[in-house]
């Protein structure tokens, strides 16, 4: 089982705790993200999210947000806190109200394990990735 599991509830949030959540599985997919727009958010060469419906995500706190346009064309917006900058979800013109939880926010990230490395094409030269993974040069159906 790599993402979380259907009924378990998880909890969450920022470096500082101003933003806290819990988050209700089942998660659709558990994706390793190397695009050049998550190596700016995040300063590091991938970050590791988590696709679920937008009900799933409960949070208390109100966050920052940033919004640009993503790889595809659509609206992408980055859910931060204000006071530490820790990233929490990802917002957009995604199919079927989906958004993606930052992994490293969880309080315990080891729940989940990835399971694909989307953008490729973007990957830096000194990033490793799992070789049993599946790898894409971008999109992979659109988590
Ligand atoms: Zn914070
Ligand atoms: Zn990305």
């Amino acid at each position: 089982m790599a993402g979380i599991a259907e009924g378990v509830e998880v909890s969450g949030g920022c470096l500082c705790g101003a933003l806290r959540y819990r988050l209700t599985g089942p998660s659709r997919r558990v994706v390793q993200c190397c695009c050049k727009d998550c190596q700016k958010a995040t300063g590091t060469g991938h970050t590791t999210i988590i696709a679920v419906h937008r009900d799933q995500l409960s949070l208390d706190g109100t966050p920052q947000t940033f919004t640009n346009e993503g790889d595809t064309g659509g609206k992408v917006t980055r859910h931060f806190c204000g006071t530490c900058a820790g990233r929490i979800y990802t917002s957009g013109d995604l199919p079927g109200d989906i958004i993606l939880v930052q992994s490293g926010s969880l309080d315990d990230p080891n729940i989940i394990s990835p399971e694909a490395v989307i953008y490729m094409k973007d990957a830096v030269a000194w990033d490793r990735f799992d070789p049993d993974l599946p790898q894409f040069e971008a999109m992979h159906s659109r988590v």
